[in-house]
């Protein structure tokens, strides 16, 4: 199962955390049945969603969402303190031929605009409060240094952030996933900074690391090198949604009892599929009288 840890280190004053997604990303693809550029672009959003919510407390959400003029118009992922993420493309088919370097045009199909993030907290519980929102422009559409500078900007934490999906031309098709965030918190030292960019500009890239069975820690000290590191936390993560059979039957029911009645006469029974996570839900004839 895809792992998630969270650390400090200098004295905390930096903040570490690391994910191998590998079974999200393969989850997500084969429930969006997505391109091979959107499944780079996806995972990369789903893996730093991850990583930025990776100290969520109870009850809390976190989401990012992506509106952009690309082809792939919009990517929206969402992760609670449980590490369970999901997520969905606007247009999971978008594709376009690889760019200059021979990779995925990530940048391509995500094209310009808005990268938001939310983080609501009690949602579950009903303690709804006001969700804080920050937002900045698309500045690479590259998807790891739009975390980045969201979080410089917005959250005023300079950051390293590395994201990668591995993909071959077979199923399970995404062989690889995973990410490393590097935040410095104030009072960091400008030395320790400039090790850490040094060691994350010579290291391998983070995709071969994970192919070769790399664990979140040891895609930690890829990032950090020499400087020591203590993790607080490690945790299952999983692709995961909170659709069900009878949410599905409550959201029909609310349509009302005319358009019940409509679809019991007109399809003798009804479908829904869920936007987060692609599930299908099938409503017969007497699932549809009970409502009535
Ligand atoms: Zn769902």
């Amino acid at each position: 199962m895809d792992k998630l840890v969270h650390g400090t280190a200098a004295d905390g004053t930096v903040r570490i955390m690391a994910a191998i997604s590998t079974d999200i990303v393969k989850e997500a693809v084969r429930r969006h049945e997505t391109s091979p550029t959107v499944s780079a672009a996806l995972g990369r959003v789903l893996t730093g969603t991850l990583l930025l919510g990776s100290s969520l407390k109870d009850f809390d959400r976190l989401t990012v969402k992506i509106e952009s003029d690309g082809a792939v118009k919009g990517i929206v992922a969402e992760v609670n303190a449980e590490g369970s993420v999901r997520g969905y493309v606007k247009n999971p088919h978008a594709e376009l031929p690889p760019n200059d370097d021979g990779k995925f045009d990530v940048k391509g199909i995500i094209g310009e605009g808005m990268f938001y993030v939310i983080r609501e907290s009690g949602y579950e519980i009903g303690l709804h409060r006001e969700p804080y929102v920050g937002s900045v422009p698309i500045i690479s559409g590259e998807i790891a240094e739009d975390f980045a500078y969201y979080l410089a900007k917005s959250e005023q934490i300079p950051s390293a952030v590395l994201l990668g999906v591995l993909l071959q031309n077979q199923e399970p098709f995404v062989t690889a996933s995973g990410g490393v965030m590097i935040q410095m918190m104030p009072g960091a030292n400008e030395h320790i900074i400039t090790i850490i960019e040094d060691t994350i500009r010579r290291a391998p890239h983070i995709t071969s690391v994970i192919n070769n069975g790399a664990t979140p820690k040891e895609l930690v000290k890829l990032a950090l090198g020499e400087i020591d590191f203590e993790i607080l936390e490690e945790k299952e993560i999983e692709f995961a949604c909170n659709c069900s059979f009878e949410r599905a039957v409550s959201l029909i029911g609310a349509l009302g009892r005319q358009e019940v009645e409509a679809m019991l006469e007109e399809d003798k029974g009804a479908k829904m599929t869920c936007g987060f996570c692609n599930e299908l839900y099938t409503l017969d004839e007497n699932d549809l009288r009970k409502m009535l």
